[in-house]
């Protein structure tokens, strides 16, 4: 039914003056919002322009008779509810008019309770017709958002960087994402239909699959999960649920897909730092130990066995000095003090009181200021600190005796910029990467005997990196290295 018409508005065609009018009063007190025409001609007018629900027509008058106007009126308004009004009602003309499409009639003439009964039955229907048409388009609203609905459900699936796949109780694969074939390393075009182990041969994974599909495993809060390796080192860690119905039958299983390569991968580096640690305390604990037996069998006290075992208790404190200054800059609670700092007084006060290690190995160890006024850093001092001192001890460290050590310092694009340079050992270029790792030392005939954790420069980096500054090195075998360490200068 068209939206525009009004169920209330009534159009009462008949040539009679009374009839019309009186229809008119009677329809009016009804609640009924009434027009009126004295020819069919005008009717179908008023009809045109102002939609009416229901038409009194009147089959006998001049000009167009009711027959014909009835014609039209279904012709262009089938929707509209007539009522035909005749004044020899024969049985005939009524059947003629109501097969012609009109809903009912009245013999003339009529009674106004007679009218009241006809107009009201005629109204019930244009309701129910306007209530039927609204839960029709109810209806199609409700598809509507259904179909709306499952194509955003069907987005969201596709753009899941985890993989997710759908079986049916038999285990056979009804729903799966790109992401599950991009983790599985399959073709982008692979289609569902067939069973789980045409995708995926783990043997554990298909069976935790199908124990789910056919409601081996009922709901549970903790849901099932399984991980397994794929080639080239990737970790997959699968999660399923079994899908129940409302009756509780199971309907099939709902899996997803994760890479969990980079947990794996973190966790085994934690693995090899644990066995790193046991293995660098282990080895100077039983030297310790063995040379505090031979003490104690011993009459008289053996000051040179306890002095070398006081030197290896004197490498494990430093040790576990690095490895909790290590913990503590990488859980983020180092360098939170930071303060302006002048760094060429830092750097002072650090070759002043490093100086001596230096003079002890007959080594040069100098300090080059630029002639303009140093820009401040802000930074913890503490690990300023720790970062130059880690570097220009290690210079004197890995330096013959009578050596050259200078620590430099320039601005350079609002930088400021420090070397530590030395003309001692020298590295290979292959070590230069790794010397910053943790534990790690070039082992070679010149350092053998040189005592150290290989933790120093990796509390070098983590540092200069908390500070947003970055380190390089240069370095010749037998020809010294250089390290520079560049911060972010704080405005003039
Ligand atoms: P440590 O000095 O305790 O061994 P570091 O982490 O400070 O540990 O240094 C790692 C390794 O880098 C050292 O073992 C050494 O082989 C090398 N290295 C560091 N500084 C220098 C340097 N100035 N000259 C030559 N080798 C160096």
């Amino acid at each position: 039914m068209d939206k525009t018409v009004d169920p209330m508005h009534i159009l009462v065609i008949d040539d009679e003056q009374d009839l019309r009018d009186g229809s008119k009063r009677i329809l009016t007190r009804m609640g009924f919002r009434v027009s009126t025409a004295a020819r069919g001609i005008d009717g179908l007018q008023i009809i045109d322009s102002d939609p009416v629900a229901i038409v009194l027509l009147d089959l006998k008058m001049p000009g167009m008779d009711g027959m014909e106007v009835l014609e039209k009126i279904k012709e262009t308004h089938d929707e509209i509810i007539v009522v035909v009004i005749t004044g020899f009602a024969t049985v005939e003309t009524a059947i003629k008019a109501m097969k012609m499409g009109a809903y009912d009639f009245i013999p003339k003439p009529f009674d106004p309770d007679h009218l009241r009964i006809v107009v009201r039955r005629a109204h019930e229907r244009v309701q129910l017709r306007h209530e039927a048409a609204q839960l029709e388009k109810d209806r199609q609203r409700t598809l509507a958002d259904l179909d709306v609905e499952k194509s955003r459900i069907r987005t969201i699936v596709e753009a899941l960087p985890s993989g997710v796949v759908v079986t049916d109780t038999e285990g056979t694969v009804v729903l799966m994402n790109p992401a599950f074939l991009w983790h599985l390393g399959l073709d982008a075009k692979l289609k569902p239909g067939k069973q789980i182990e045409h995708y995926i041969k783990d043997e554990g994974f298909c069976h935790m699959v199908r124990e789910l599909s056919c409601g081996g495993c009922k709901k549970r809060l903790e849901p099932p999960s399984y991980e397994f390796a794929l080639p080239n080192n990737r970790y997959l860690l699968a999660k399923g649920q079994a899908i129940a119905a409302d009756d509780d039958h199971c309907l099939g299983a709902v899996i997803i897909l994760v890479d969990i390569s980079a947990l794996k991968a973190l966790d085994q580096l934690k693995s090899e730092f644990v066995a790193k640690v046991s293995h660098e305390l282990r080895s100077p604990l039983s030297t310790i130990h063995e040379q505090l037996v031979m003490v104690e069998k011993k009459p008289t006290t053996d000051h040179y066995m306890l002095s070398r075992a006081r030197e290896k208790t004197r490498g494990l404190i430093s040790l576990i000095g690095d490895l909790l200054d290590l913990s503590r800059i990488e859980a983020g609670n180092v360098g939170n003090a930071a303060t302006p700092v002048c760094l060429a007084e830092l750097l002072h006060n650090i070759v002043d009181f490093i100086g001596t290690q230096a003079q002890e190995r007959n080594q040069t160890l100098t300090l080059e200021l630029p002639d303009t006024p140093v820009p401040k850093v802000t930074a913890d001092p503490t690990a300023l600190e720790s970062i130059f001192g880690n570097l220009i001890a290690n210079a004197i460290k890995y330096t013959q005796e009578g050596g050259v050590i200078a620590v430099r310092l320039n601005i350079r694009d609002n930088q400021v910029e420090v070397t530590v340079a030395d003309n001692g050992f020298g590295m290979e270029a292959d070590k230069l990467e790794k010397i910053f790792e943790k534990f790690y030392r070039v082992k070679n005939d010149k350092t053998r005997y040189i005592t150290g954790t290989g933790l120093g420069l990796s509390i070098v980096k983590s540092l200069v990196e908390k500070l947003n500054g970055s380190i390089s090195v240069v370095s010749k075998p037998d020809q010294g290295s250089s390290f520079t360490v560049r911060l972010p200068a704080d405005a003039a």
